[in-house]
C-alpha cells in the first residue's frame, strides 16, 4: 500500500515513511492510494476474531513494510485487558433496543485518544529502533491529547516528549495525570500563558528547520495517519457486536472536533463495512455541522471559538477534514488544494458546488449540534432512565444520535471519554460525583514533575537543547 497527499504531491510513500510525519511536504494530508475492499467472506471471518487479531487484519491491509510477525506482536502488546480494562477492548453498552454506547475510554487517560496513541507509542519505538534513530516529540496541550501522548510514550526507548501546557489552566485532574509521571523521558513544561501561546511556541520551534533537524523534533498530532488507522479497527469491532450477520447495516454517532475519529469511520465505510449513517455531532463550535447542513466550510477566529463543557471538541477548524473533502471531490487534488490553500487562506471559507453537496448523502454523513443545556439534559436523562453515567462529549453524540435514529438500524454512540474527567458538569447535571478508576484515585496528591517557563520560544528551545 502506498500513500499520497490530498494536494497532489507526486511522490508516493510507504507506511513507515509517513509514520513519523504530520503534514505532507505540500501541506496536504496523507491517504492510502486506494481503500482496500473487504468482501463478505472476510467480514464473516473477522467477526469471529478477538480485538487484537482483528486489529492485525485491518492494519495489515494498510501496512506492508513491517514484517507480519512484528506487526502482530506490536498489536498484541497494545490491545490488552490490562491496558484497556476488558478483553473486548471496546465493548458495547446497550442503553435501549437499537441504541448502545461503544466504550472507547477505558485506557490509561480515560479518553478514546488512548486507542490510537497506545499503538503509536509501540510503532514509534519499533521503527526508531529499526532505523537506529531517536525522536523528540514536541506538543502543546490543553488536556486530553498531551496526557494520551505522554502515557503512550512514557518509558519508550528512543523517544522523549516535551509537552507544553498553559500553567494553571488545566483541571486539577488533567494536570495531575500529566505532572505525576516520573518517567525520565517525559518533560512537562508549564508555560506562563494560555493554550495559544503554547501552540505558537510549538510553531516557532517547528519553523526553525535547522533546530528541528538538529534535535530531531517530531509531533503526534491528530493528522498522523497511523493514529487514524488505529481508529478504523473499532468501527469493525462495534459493527460486529451490534449485528448478527453481515447483511445488516449499523449507524455510528461520533462526538467530533478535528474530524479524526469520524474520518476513521469514513475509511471503514469506504472499505465496505455496512455503515448506514455516520452521524457527526458537534457542540456549540459547529464548524462541521454547518458544512454538512449547508456545504459551506467556514473556519472560526479565536473570538468566535467558544469554551464549552465538552472542551475536547472546542475547535475553530477541523484539521482532518481535508481528507474527506478529497474523497468527496472524487480525489481531485487540484481542487482540494485550491479550497484548502487558496480559499481558506484568502477568505477563511469555501463553499462546494450543489452537485458535490448532493453527493454527501452517498458517503452516509449527517450532522447535528448540541449545547450546554442539551448536555445537561442528556446526561440527566441517561442517568435517570438507564442508570448509566456519560461524559459531556458522549452526551453531545447521544443527543444528535437520537435525532437521526432509524427503525431497524442499530445506532452506536462512540463514548469518547469517561465522566470522571469532567466531574464538575456531571455534578451539575445529576448531583453525583462520578466514580474514578482505582488507579486514578488521589492522583492530585502525588508528587509533581514539571518545569515552569515564560511564553518564550527561545527559552523552550534552550531547555530542549539541554535535555535531548
Ligand atoms: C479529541 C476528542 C474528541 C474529538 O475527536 P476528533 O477526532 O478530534 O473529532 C471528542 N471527544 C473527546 C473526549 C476527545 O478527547
Amino acid at each position: 500500500m502506498k500513500y499520497i497527499s490530498t494536494r497532489g504531491d507526486p511522490h508516493q510513500r510507504s507506511f513507515c515513511e509517513i509514520l513519523l510525519e504530520g503534514l505532507a511536504p505540500d501541506g496536504g494530508l496523507y491517504l492510502p492510494l486506494r481503500y482496500p475492499n473487504v468482501d463478505a467472506a472476510t467480514l464473516g471471518y473477522w467477526r469471529l476474531l478477538p480485538y487484537p487479531e482483528l486489529a492485525f487484519e485491518v492494519l495489515s491491509l494498510f501496512i506492508d513494510d513491517i514484517p507480519p510477525a512484528d506487526l502482530r506482536s506490536i498489536v498484541a502488546k497494545t490491545y490488552t485487558a490490562e491496558i484497556f480494562g476488558t478483553h473486548a477492548i471496546t465493548p458495547l453498552k446497550p442503553l435501549e433496543p437499537g441504541l448502545s454506547l461503544q466504550a472507547l475510554s477505558n485506557g490509561p487517560t480515560l479518553a478514546f485518544k488512548d486507542m490510537a496513541m497506545q499503538l503509536l507509542g509501540n510503532l514509534f519505538e519499533y521503527e526508531l529502533a529499526r532505523r537506529g534513530e531517536t525522536l523528540n516529540i514536541l506538543g502543546a496541550t490543553s488536556g486530553d491529547t498531551g496526557s494520551a501522548a505522554e502515557y503512550a510514550m512514557r518509558g519508550k526507548h528512543g523517544v522523549k516528549v516535551f509537552m507544553l501546557s498553559p500553567r494553571g489552566r488545566m483541571s486539577a485532574f488533567q494536570q495531575a495525570q500529566m505532572f505525576s509521571l516520573q518517567d525520565a523521558n517525559i518533560h512537562n513544561i508549564a508555560i506562563e500563558g494560555v493554550f495559544d501561546d503554547c501552540q505558537d511556541i510549538v510553531k516557532a520551534v517547528s519553523n526553525d528547520l535547522e533546530f528541528k533537524r538538529r534535535h530531531k523534533i517530531g509531533t503526534v498530532n491528530s493528522i498522523n495517519w497511523a493514529r487514524l488507522l488505529a481508529q478504523v479497527v473499532y468501527y469493525f469491532a462495534g459493527y460486529f457486536q451490534a449485528s448478527k450477520s453481515d447483511e445488516e447495516e449499523v449507524s455510528f454517532a461520533v462526538p467530533s472536533g478535528n474530524f479524526g475519529n469520524i474520518c476513521a469511520g469514513h475509511v471503514a465505510r469506504m472499505m465496505g463495512l455496512p455503515i448506514k449513517q455516520l452521524v457527526l455531532a458537534t457542540n456549540e463550535n459547529d464548524v462541521l455541522d454547518e458544512f454538512f447542513r449547508t456545504g459551506t466550510y467556514r473556519v472560526r477566529g479565536s473570538a468566535e471559538t467558544h469554551e464549552t463543557s465538552s472542551p475536547s471538541m472546542d475547535i475553530s477548524k477541523a484539521s482532518n477534514f481535508e481528507r474527506f473533502v478529497f474523497d468527496l471531490l472524487g480525489r481531485d487534488a487540484a481542487r482540494t488544494k485550491s479550497l484548502f490553500k487558496t480559499e481558506i487562506e484568502q477568505h477563511g471559507s469555501f463553499a462546494i458546488g450543489q452537485e458535490d453537496f448532493e453527493r454527501i448523502g452517498e458517503f452516509g454523513f449527517v450532522s447535528g449540534s448540541s449545547t450546554h443545556a442539551d448536555r445537561i439534559a442528556t446526561i440527566r436523562d441517561t442517568w435517570q432512565r438507564h442508570g448509566v453515567m456519560i461524559d459531556t462529549h458522549t452526551a453531545d453524540g447521544l443527543k444528535v444520535a437520537r435525532e437521526h435514529q432509524e427503525a431497524g438500524v442499530p445506532m452506536i454512540v462512540l463514548e469518547t471519554a469517561l465522566p470522571a474527567k469532567f466531574a464538575e458538569t456531571i455534578v451539575e447535571a445529576i448531583g453525583v460525583e462520578p466514580p474514578r478508576p482505582t488507579a486514578m484515585q488521589g492522583i492530585e496528591q502525588l508528587p509533581k514533575r514539571f518545569t515552569v517557563m515564560p511564553a518564550d520560544a527561545q527559552v523552550v528551545k534552550r531547555y530542549i537543547a539541554d535535555n535531548v
